[in-house]
């Protein structure tokens, strides 16, 4: 006889053997995934989807087999695979991660939530995803899907938080199926549960949902999004006769820490005073709490003292970690060559 509050979990988990998905680093109706895969795989899906993540995942684990390759490997190649993907403080975070489960643990992942918040980069969402998916505990996983589900469910037409979805998920979570119940209300809110259009006449709790009854689902949920700040500032291309550019290593503590770059600036900070030749070229970039636009600027070589970088060829950029920013003044450069 199933608990009447755990009647929802049992229609989801019915639904979720039936059409949920397998995933490279966790598979239907397997709990004990192998726990590397998931702390990997979950720290790339905070910032993007499944579809982008597989190929880093892939490309991950042929490089990074188990935390002790990772340990043991250098952050520079760490930030090569990771390129692209962006928030590089995570993966900063996951190379000292692993050399702390490796002091630890003996290079193994711990199955207690307290134990796995005290480690680098994993904060609350990421230690209940290791345990559930990993270790097949009953955590309340709430990422974005979640929160989308549940305010549908609950009919929230007011601007939620994570901790109100928390709160009403967390009494349908079942004590058992751990792994699949937090895997199929995501599978629910990524495949059925859509932002648009979401296909409510397949979803297994259709009956009960007040978003779909009352017609709401267009409105709901209802996110507070504050208003993004916006920064100028400039890029500087600096080339040498041999069409290598000036880059160099960032060394200020921070987001793009470690990564490689063409000097920039923003707020007039000015990385050094050399007359430059503005371009029309721009790059715009979102960064958590603010949207930069950084104008492409070129510098006689002549002109300005250089000291810690070095030039490179663009056909060698690819041995560099450059940031998401940087990456999409490479993609640029060839154009701006052209200005006159
Ligand atoms: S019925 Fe529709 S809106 Fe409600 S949870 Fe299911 S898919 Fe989402």
């Amino acid at each position: 006889m199933i608990d009447p509050k755990y009647l929802k979990a049992e229609q989801l988990l019915n639904w979720f053997s039936e059409n949920g998905r397998d995933l490279p680093w966790r598979v239907k109706g397997k709990a004990h995934q192998n726990p590397y895969a998931v702390w990997i795989s979950e720290i790339m899906l905070q910032q993007t989807t499944v579809k982008t993540v597989i190929p880093y995942f892939a490309r991950w684990m042929k490089k990074f087999p188990n935390i002790q390759t990772l340990a043991q490997a250098d952050l520079q190649d760490v930030l090569l695979v990771w390129q692209g993907l962006g928030y590089y403080t995570r993966a900063k975070k996951i190379h000292e991660c692993a050399k702390q489960l490796m002091a630890l643990y003996d290079g193994a992942i711990p199955n207690d939530r307290s134990f796995l918040l005290k480690l680098p980069g994993i904060g609350p969402y990421t230690a209940s995803s290791i345990c559930a998916f990993a270790f097949n505990k009953p955590e309340t996983v709430v990422d974005g899907n979640v929160i989308r589900v549940i305010a549908r469910l609950y009919g929230l037409t007011h601007a939620v938080t994570k901790e109100e979805i928390y709160e009403l998920a967390h009494p349908m979570t079942p004590p058992d199926h751990g792994a699949d119940y937090a895997s199929a209300i995501m599978d629910l809110g990524a495949t059925i549960c859509t932002p648009l259009n979401p296909k409510c006449a397949q979803c297994p709790w259709g009956a009960d949902c007040i978003a779909y009854r009352q017609g709401l689902t267009d409105s709901i949920p209802l996110l507070f999004k504050p208003e993004k700040k916006e920064k100028k500032g400039s890029v500087f291309l600096i080339q040498n006769k041999a069409g290598e550019y000036y880059i160099q290593k960032r060394t200020q503590k921070g987001l793009l820490f470690g990564l490689f770059e063409f000097p920039w600036e923003y707020d007039d900070q000015r990385p050094f005073q050399a007359p430059f030749q503005k371009t029309t070229y721009q790059i715009t970039h979102v960064f958590t709490h603010f949207r930069l636009t950084l104008t492409l600027q070129t510098i006689h070589l002549e002109t300005v003292p250089l000291q810690t970088g070095q030039f490179v060829h663009p056909n060698d950029f690819h041995n560099y970690p450059f940031s998401t920013l940087m990456k999409k003044v490479i993609q640029i450069l060839p154009k701006s060559k052209n200005t006159p």
